[in-house]
């Protein structure tokens, strides 16, 4: 943190009334009061009073600008704990929230960090938050801490080096994840000194050396950047970034680097007054500097998951050197400063209720506000979801590798796996909550580890799942994947219908579904391309015929000449003799050949295949994703095969093998073989087997195509208790 300098109490009321009101600071006064009191006959390890410690505390969260309640529980934290007052003096004197956050810090002071494993560390940073209902009471527990390491030197060796490597194990992940950086960094580099002194005080000094000659280079590089800056009116703040000590101790153990291949690197950031002028400066800089490809990050556009926003860009500067730029506003470096501690900041002139306003509408939500005004044609669903996001508490989650991540409060895996990407959420099956297998509407809780399983195999989402997701993000996510397959459901009957129309007119299909007539006609009706044109079709926008119509115009004049000319001539040719082949897949040009459907994967008309020649056998078919298919050798002997039919007159059944996994209850597969045979769908076999409550029920059964498998599984997913079907390859 910038400032580390000892405070008075005077300096952090002087802090507070640059952004608080009077009133306010008056609140935060008293806390001191009370606690300077309380302390009054106790020492620290320096022989200082006690009180000084407090008051550092309150201090660095001033610095924070975190609100009344915050600093003023920054002043007490150590009160109930230590002395005669107890909590309910802090209720009658101030507030219960007050007083909520001065007990949680005391609950977290009381918890023992033994760890040295990775996998503890990662327990008791879970065990922190899930006991910190509120992120505030951390953030008072990492300024308590980082008080305590700038005050390290008084404690004797031993302890030190135990208290610098939990801080390194436990807080500074913390903050890193809750993205105070400004936190982080200090908290490591004190950590470093007294677990390495000698790496410690090496770097330092190596960095001193250094810096004149940086400097100047870094100034002449600025001067040129501002020239252009100040032509076009924009007002900037630059500097040098500073690299830290710990970081680059990190670098070059880890990495087995030399200092100067890291310190060299040059690096320096732009601070503007608006987004504007973020993408000016890059311009400009641009312009003076051939940038690297590849380098050039758009964090604004794109925000990181922990609120972070920038533009960085790598350029070649005048020196021949790679040149970092950061450039950003005074928002968003506060932003990456102080991370979530943002999201608490003190408002002018009112206070903030951490549950509900303090959710400061320009920070998560900005790309999803973006993302729902493309996507959302319903301006009331619009409001309405987004006043959920906007006004209900949050809870804090971890992935399985510790990151934290930001959901509306009653959220569910469904939510999780969303976040984390659409395709995952798309393929969920199951979901873990700290290593136990759990229903997909279990409530989500801070400090929850959540893993999302998922299967290339499944169907997609339930339509329960919109009545079970609370986030207005993965509810828009699985409309639009309805909407989707909705789409390409249409696509393919319309498809089908429109083939069946040309047969109908006695037209050849090949002849008339040329790419020029099929271009005509999506000119004709405004369509963007043949998907559309099927897509109307199958949703009845416009008929079939009318399409065909359209189509086989020119085919339909010269029909009519020939068979003027055939009346003349009374010459009769034969009707071409339709064969049908075993399998319903057809070789692009060649007949007759040995064709096999394979059995892993059990590819049925709708799926994409391929064929690959065996030694003997002929040709196997195989679907394009099945894994049998990937490696090399396969791919040498590929050929290009077809459905045979894809439309619904020719009945061909195909066995298929499915997994249908549930929340296991008496009665449950006689439902889903009901729901089978009722979509008149054969079953040529059943097996099952229950663990731990979760049913695994696997079919195969008989299918003629896709559209038949979807139907039959779509009604499989709607029996109560199913959370997954999905398609087996064996
Ligand atoms: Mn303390």
């Amino acid at each position: 943190m910038a400032n580390d300098q000892v405070k008075t109490a005077e300096d952090v009321f002087e802090t507070l009334s640059t952004y608080m009101n009077k009133e306010h600071v008056d609140f935060v006064k008293k806390a001191y009061n009370l606690a300077d009191h309380a302390h009054r006959e106790q020492f620290r390890n320096s022989g200082e009073p006690y009180i000084l410690h407090p008051i550092q505390v309150a201090g660095i969260l001033a610095d924070l600008q975190m609100d009344p309640e915050t600093v003023a529980a920054g002043f007490l934290h150590d009160v109930v704990e230590d002395t005669e007052y107890t909590r309910e003096d802090i209720v009658k004197e101030f507030n219960e929230e007050v007083a909520l956050l001065v007990e949680g810090v005391t609950k977290l002071g009381k918890i023992k960090y033994m760890s040295k494993a990775e996998q503890q560390a990662e327990n008791h940073r879970k065990m922190f938050i899930a006991m910190a209902q509120d992120i505030r009471i951390i953030l008072i527990k990492l300024a308590d801490r980082l008080h305590n390491m700038r005050t390290l030197k008084h404690l004797p060796e031993e302890k030190q080096r135990r208290i610098s490597n939990e801080t390194l194990e436990i807080f500074a992940p913390l903050a890193h994840r809750l993205g105070i950086s400004a936190v982080k960094w200090e908290l490591e580099d004190t950590a470093l000194r007294y677990i390495n002194p000698q790496q410690y005080y090496r770097i330092v000094n190596l960095m001193k050396k250094k810096r004149t000659e940086r400097e100047s280079y870094l100034s002449d590089v600025m001067s040129d950047i501002k020239l252009q800056m100040d032509e076009m009116e924009i007002v900037a703040e630059t500097s040098g970034r500073p690299k830290h000590i710990y970081s680059i101790h990190r670098k070059m153990s880890i990495q087995n680097k030399q200092f100067t291949e890291i310190y060299d690197l040059l690096a320096m950031r732009i601070i503007v007054k608006s987004i504007k002028d973020c993408y000016a400066v890059l311009g400009i800089i641009h312009t003076l500097w051939k940038p690297m490809p590849g380098r050039f990050k758009d964090y604004i556009a794109m925000p990181k998951q922990n609120l972070y926003q920038s533009l960085h860009t790598t350029v070649i500067g005048p020196s021949g050197d790679p040149l970092e730029v950061q450039i950003r506003t005074e928002e968003m470096h506060n932003i990456a400063e102080f991370g979530v501690a943002a999201h608490w900041a003190y408002k002018e002139g009112k206070k903030v209720d951490t549950n509900k306003e303090s959710i400061d509408s320009k920070l998560t939500w900005v790309s999803e506000i973006l993302e729902f005004q493309q996507e959302s044609s319903n301006a009331e669903e619009f409001m309405e979801s987004l006043k959920f996001d906007l006004f209900s508490d949050m809870v804090y989650v971890f992935t399985p590798k510790g990151d934290v991540v930001e959901l509306p409060a009653s959220s569910v895996p469904i939510d999780f796996a969303y976040r984390v990407h659409s395709e995952v959420g798309n393929k969920t099956i199951g979901a873990k909550v700290n290593g136990k297998m759990v229903p997909l509407d279990t409530k989500l809780k801070t400090g929850d580890i959540i893993e999302v399983l998922t299967s290339k195999q499944s169907f997609g989402p339930s339509r329960d799942w919109l009545k079970i997701a609370q986030s207005s993000q993965a509810k828009n996510k699985i409309k639009q994947f309805f909407k989707k397959q909705l789409r390409d459901e249409n696509i393919i009957k319309g498809k089908e219908l429109v083939e069946k129309e040309i047969k109908a007119q006695e037209f050849d299909i090949k002849e008339v579904l040329t790419a020029e007539n099929l271009k005509r006609v999506c000119e004709k009706y405004a369509f963007a391309g043949e998907e559309d044109l099927y897509a109307a079709v199958g949703f009845n926008g416009i008929t079939a015929q009318q399409i065909v119509n359209r189509l086989a115009e020119r085919k339909r004049k010269i029909r009519d000449q020939e068979e003027a000319l055939e009346k003349i001539t009374t010459v009769m040719s034969a009707p071409p003799i339709k064969k049908s082949t075993e399998s319903g897949v057809i070789v692009k040009g060649i007949e007759n050949l040995l064709i096999r459907l394979s059995r892993c994967c059990s590819p049925v008309p709708g799926d994409e295949i391929v064929g690959f020649i065996t030694k003997g056998r002929g040709v196997s078919v195989h679907r394009v994703d099945c894994p049998n298919v990937q490696n090399d050798e396969a791919h040498a002997r590929i050929i290009d095969v077809e459905w045979e039919h894809l439309d619904t007159q020719v009945k061909k059944e195909y066995a298929v093998d499915i997994e249908v996994s549930a929340f296991d209850r008496p009665g449950l597969l006689n439902e889903v073989l009901q729901v089978v045979t009722e979509s008149k769908t054969n079953i040529a076999a059943v097996s099952g087997k229950t663990e731990n409550d979760i049913a695994a029920i696997h079919l195969t059964i008989k299918i003629s195509n896709t559209a038949h498998l979807n139907k039959v599984a779509d009604r499989i997913k709607q029996l109560p208790d199913v959370y997954s079907v999905q398609r087996i390859i064996n």
